[in-house]
C-alpha cells in the first residue's frame, strides 16, 4: 500500500481487530466521537430513518458488529420501544458495555446480546426482518460469508443495510479524510488505549474496502434485490440496502 505497511494475512485479521475492541471496549463511545468529529451520529441516525423500524412487537432485527449497542438503541427508540432487537459481536468486552447501557436506558427487555461471529450465525434461516451492520463489515475478514449468512437468516421481505466507510468523493475532501485517518485515528487510539498501531490496521480495513459500486456488487451477489447506496458526508461513509425478496 502506499503506506507501506505489509498486507496481514486472512487468518490474521480477526485477532487483531479482536485486540483493538477489547482494549477500547470501555472507551469506545467516547473515541467514536472523537475520530469521527462527532458525525457517526448523524450517519447512525440516517440509517435508522431508513429502515423506520414499525412499532411492532414482533418485528426483531439483528445488529450485526453491533458492538456497544448503538444502532440497536436507536432501532428501539424508533420503533416506539417495542422492536426486538439482537445485539450480536464477536468481541464479549463490547456486548458487556452495552448491556450496562441497555440496563441505564430501560431497554433490556428489548435487547439480547449474543457473542458470535458474523461469518456463522447461530440463528436458523428466516429468522429477522432486518439485518444491519455499522462500521463493521470492514472488519470481517469474508465480506462475502458475511452477506450470505445475512441472506440466509433474513425472512422473505427483509431488509439489509450496511454503514461502512467508503469512497470519498471531492478529490480534496479525499485528501483531507486521508490525513485525518491516517494521522488522528492512531493518535487518538494511543492517547486513549496506549497503542497506536492496532489503529493502524483499521484505517488500513477502510483503505482497503469496496467502492460504494463494487460493494453494491457484492450484495447482489449474495443474493439481495434492489440494492442501493446513499453517500454520507461526500462519501466518507455510506449506507448500502437490499432487500431479501
Ligand atoms: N456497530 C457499532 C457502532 O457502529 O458503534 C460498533 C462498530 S465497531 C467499529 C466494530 C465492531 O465489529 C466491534 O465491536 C468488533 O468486535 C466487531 N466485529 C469485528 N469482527 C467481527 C466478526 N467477525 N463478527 C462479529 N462482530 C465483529
Amino acid at each position: 500500500t502506499s503506506f507501506g505497511f505489509r498486507d496481514v494475512a486472512d487468518g490474521e485479521k480477526q485477532p487483531l481487530v479482536n485486540d483493538v475492541f477489547h482494549k477500547v471496549a470501555k472507551r469506545y463511545d467516547m473515541m467514536n466521537d472523537l475520530m469521527s468529529a462527532g458525525l457517526h451520529r448523524a450517519w447512525k441516525d440516517g440509517m435508522v430513518s431508513a429502515l423506520n423500524p414499525p412499532p411492532n412487537p414482533d418485528y426483531r432485527v439483528l445488529d450485526v458488529a453491533g458492538g456497544t449497542g448503538d444502532i440497536a438503541f436507536r432501532i428501539v427508540k424508533a420503533s416506539r420501544g417495542l422492536a426486538q432487537a439482537t445485539v450480536l459481536d464477536i468481541n464479549g468486552s463490547m456486548l458487556a458495555v452495552g448491556e450496562e447501557r441497555a440496563a441505564k436506558k430501560g431497554i433490556s427487555d428489548n435487547l439480547t446480546f449474543v457473542e458470535a461471529n458474523a461469518e456463522d450465525l447461530p440463528f436458523d434461516d428466516k429468522s429477522f426482518d432486518a439485518y444491519t451492520i455499522a462500521f463493521g463489515i470492514r472488519n470481517v475478514p469474508h465480506i462475502d460469508k458475511a452477506l450470505s449468512e445475512a441472506y440466509r437468516v433474513l425472512k422473505r421481505g427483509g431488509r439489509l443495510l450496511v454503514l461502512e466507510f467508503s469512497e470519498v468523493e471531492a478529490p480534496i475532501l479525499d485528501k483531507v479524510y486521508e490525513a485525518w485517518s491516517f494521522h488522528a485515528i492512531p493518535l487518538v487510539g494511543k492517547a486513549v488505549a496506549g497503542d497506536g498501531e492496532p489503529y493502524r490496521y483499521l484505517v488500513e480495513s477502510i483503505r482497503k474496502f469496496p467502492s460504494q459500486t463494487d460493494f453494491a456488487a457484492m450484495i447482489e451477489r449474495a443474493g439481495f434485490s434492489r440494492v442501493k447506496f446513499t453517500n454520507y458526508s461526500g462519501g466518507i461513509a455510506a449506507l448500502h440496502s437490499g432487500w431479501k425478496l
